[in-house]
């Protein structure tokens, strides 16, 4: 698979190469020089397939010979091992449940990909690979599960100490294994700081074999292009036309849809949704982008001023406004009306969506009103309404039942290296340990 970076298109490198290094070092992001189109047999016979088989089909097209299929079918089998079933909410809104996974959120599908491709790559290497991770709270427990277990990579997950929540501290250090989490004397711009400063400092990385589980590496891409395949083999009979509805902050999961698109997915629309963070639905209205910083709302891991994937969607359009106008619609919601809309669709139908998703189902409501649509809506939702337990309850004046994974959880012990905000303190660790 060749890559090229979205600021020098003759700056190629392979999917090794793009996986190890995250970012180009002329700072673009890494896009695919290619995206095949599948073929229509197989868009056709797309029920006849199970969902690894649907990701095995569309990664061996979109990677080709680097990884050899046996290998890939083994990397799909490892990272994708739960579904993403498309449920029903009344006759023209379906959602599409990407929370089935370990950590509850959607990123588990490209952590675990991730995990698996680093380690593939990582194989005949002789010396252990050490990933750093600074996290606020979610990334970390996705990439601490996707890592788990995963043979020659170490992941040191460094947090700040009391500034996430329970449920995720829990995530971050009851795994062991390969897994360690440093709990920071510190605020998460320290733990950025001092991940920052162990990738520039040039005599450790002659010691230890440092990479990173960036959100923008194209590893973490590729897997979220497979379940908008998934989506449509679920609704393929019964769907003339297909919009997908994706809340979006850095826009990685609407990116992958669109990359699908390409593919040859039969979708006919997609509509990006927001909360107050709406710079994307601001460039569809009137053209022009303007990053600002993050406003923080209830749907909190879509507080992003500024998102990273956006330079992959100008890249993919070609820098043409008015053709991607044409093919997402934008709009954003206040937390106001994203409480409405947890509760209306609570007691409309019975379900409970998560803050981020509710997003989705306004600007659902919003494309079919504007547009008087009568196509078939799928609204991502990205997690399960028990990782926003406290919020979700108190808005919808109801219990949220907790899955089997999360409540084990909070029996396990939790276990942390304590780490003051000190650079020699936290290299000398690294070096012994
Ligand atoms: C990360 C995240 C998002 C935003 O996804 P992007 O790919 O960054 O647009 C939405 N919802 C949840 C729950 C998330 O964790």
């Amino acid at each position: 698979m060749q890559l090229y970076s979205t600021n020098n298109p003759d700056l190629r490198c392979s999917l090794k190469e793009a996986i190890f290094q995250g970012l180009p070092a002329d700072n673009g992001l890494y896009m695919p020089v290619e995206i095949p189109e599948l073929p229509t047999a197989f868009i056709r016979n797309l029920s006849q397939f199970t969902f690894p088989e649907i990701a095995v089909q569309v990664a061996r097209a979109l990677i080709g010979p680097e990884i050899p299929k046996a290998d890939l079918e083994t990397i799909i089998r490892n990272a994708i091992t739960f579904p993403a079933p498309v449920v029903n909410l009344g006759e023209h809104t379906h959602i599409l449940e990407l929370f089935h996974g370990p950590s509850l959120a959607f990123k588990d599908f490209g952590a675990r990909f991730m995990a698996q491709t680093m380690s593939y790559f990582n194989r005949e290497a002789a010396q252990e690979l050490t990933i750093l991770v600074a996290t606020s709270g979610d990334t970390g427990g996705a990439v601490a599960a996707g890592f788990y277990q995963t043979p020659g990579i170490r992941v040191v997950i460094l947090y700040p100490s009391g500034k996430v929540s329970p449920l995720q501290e829990k995530q971050l250090t009851t795994l062991g294994h390969n897994i360690t989490a440093l709990e920071v004397a510190g605020t998460f711009d320290d733990c950025q700081a001092l991940v920052k400063r162990a990738f520039l400092d040039t005599e450790l990385r002659t010691r230890l074999r440092l990479s990173s589980a960036n959100s923008i590496n194209i590893s973490r891409l590729i897997p979220q292009v497979f379940y908008y395949w998934e989506a449509c083999k679920q609704l393929y009979h019964r769907a003339k036309e297909i919009v997908f509805v994706v809340p979006s902050g850095n826009f990685g999961n609407l990116t992958a849809g669109l990359i699908a698109w390409k593919m040859g997915l039969p979708a006919s629309h997609f509509v990006a949704a927001t909360n107050a963070n709406d710079v994307v639905p601001e460039y569809l209205k009137f053209g022009a982008f303007i990053a600002r910083p993050s406003i923080p709302t209830l749907s909190n891991a879509m507080d992003v001023g500024n998102p990273s994937n956006f330079a992959r969607m100008l890249d993919l359009y070609g820098s043409t406004w008015n053709i991607m106008k044409e093919h997402i619609s934008g709009y954003a919601f206040t937390d106001e009306q994203t409480r409405a809309a947890m509760q209306q669709v609570f007691q409309q139908h019975a379900y409970i969506m998560d803050p981020h998703g509710a997003v989705g189902y306004l600007a659902w409501k919003a494309y079919q009103q504007e547009k008087s649509s009568r196509a078939t809506g799928v609204i991502l939702e990205t997690a399960h309404p028990s990782k926003f337990r406290e919020a979700v309850e108190s808005i919808l004046g109801s219990t949220v039942e907790i899955p089997d994974t999360l409540a084990r959880l909070s029996a396990r012990k939790k276990e942390a290296v304590q780490m003051p905000v000190n650079y020699i303190q936290f290299r000398e660790w690294l070096i012994n340990h």
